[in-house]
């Protein structure tokens, strides 16, 4: 979770609590599971993870420096963010535009903002989801380094480092600097962000269907391990169709594909 807009202290004791029963749970899936992920992404293998070769040729690999894990091509529609993989400060995509889409608040901030691409593709969505009769709101997407530095040390002062890395954020490790992200809810969800939204209506065409449109559930329930984030219903990513619709149908995570891209792309030697 790497929100202000919720209340962090009782949202982090149940997401604890919620992943100390997951936990246990999620372990007996993946061992049940053929496909066991490791939290040591060298250990995974070709054959445990399943995407086609034109979707793996048509990923640019995220660069990092490697002494400062600071990303060397942000601008690519499938770049990884994540602890290990930061954004320059000085990233700002050149490419925002405010969606045509319903928002829970009403003020021109920058949170309205989205990259070109996934702005149209939110608006797809959102008419989907009408369609459907499943009324969404866009309550968070683009977050400057700036004010992602705010938040994370806000949230040190009040819960402690350790605390705030595990509900927050670092500035540069947040997906929503890439423009590429938006966070959703619903009136039947007080249009908050937490994990209650996926039992909700709305939720759960969200999860059926932001594939369809190009995005994907980029923090899954019981996927911390190789996120780093803890579930996150609410978060959606725009990755693009080709990589949303094999993401959603092998229930991989970025990092995998992106570990998997890096194998094929290198070659068997
Ligand atoms: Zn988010």
């Amino acid at each position: 979770m790497k929100h202000s807009c919720v209340n962090l202290l009782s949202l982090s004791v149940f997401l604890s609590l919620l992943m100390a029963v997951n936990g246990c749970q999620q372990t007996e899936e993946q061992k049940s599971g053929e496909y066991a992920p490791e939290r040591n992404n060298a250990e995974l293998s070709a054959t445990d993870l399943h995407f086609s070769n034109d979707l793996l040729d048509s990923i640019e690999l995220t660069e990092i420096e490697a002494e400062s894990a600071e990303i060397q091509n942000p601008d690519h529609i499938h770049v990884l963010v994540n602890d290990d993989h930061v954004l320059p400060d000085s990233y700002t995509p050149d490419d925002l535009t405010v969606p045509d889409v319903r928002f829970s608040f009403d003020e021109e901030l920058d949170r309205r903002l989205m990259r070109e691409e996934a702005a149209e593709a939110l608006e797809q969505l959102f008419r989907a989801a009408d369609a459907a009769e499943q009324e969404l709101f866009a309550v968070s997407g683009y977050r400057s380094y700036e004010r992602q530095e705010q938040l994370f040390t806000a949230a040190v002062n009040e819960h402690g480092e350790e605390t705030a890395r595990e509900t927050s954020a670092a500035p540069g490790s947040s997906e929503h600097q890439t423009g590429l992200a938006m966070d959703v809810s619903s009136r039947s969800n007080d249009l908050l962000l937490n994990t209650d939204f996926a039992d909700t209506d709305e939720g759960q065409w969200v999860e059926e269907h932001a594939h369809e449109h190009g995005f994907v559930i980029r923090y899954p329930e019981g996927e911390e391990d190789l996120t780093g984030i803890t579930f996150e219903p609410w978060h959606l990513r725009y990755v693009g169709e080709d990589a949303a619709e094999e993401l959603d149908n092998s229930g991989l995570t970025l990092e995998e594909l992106i570990e998997k891209t890096r194998e094929y792309q290198d070659g068997p030697g």
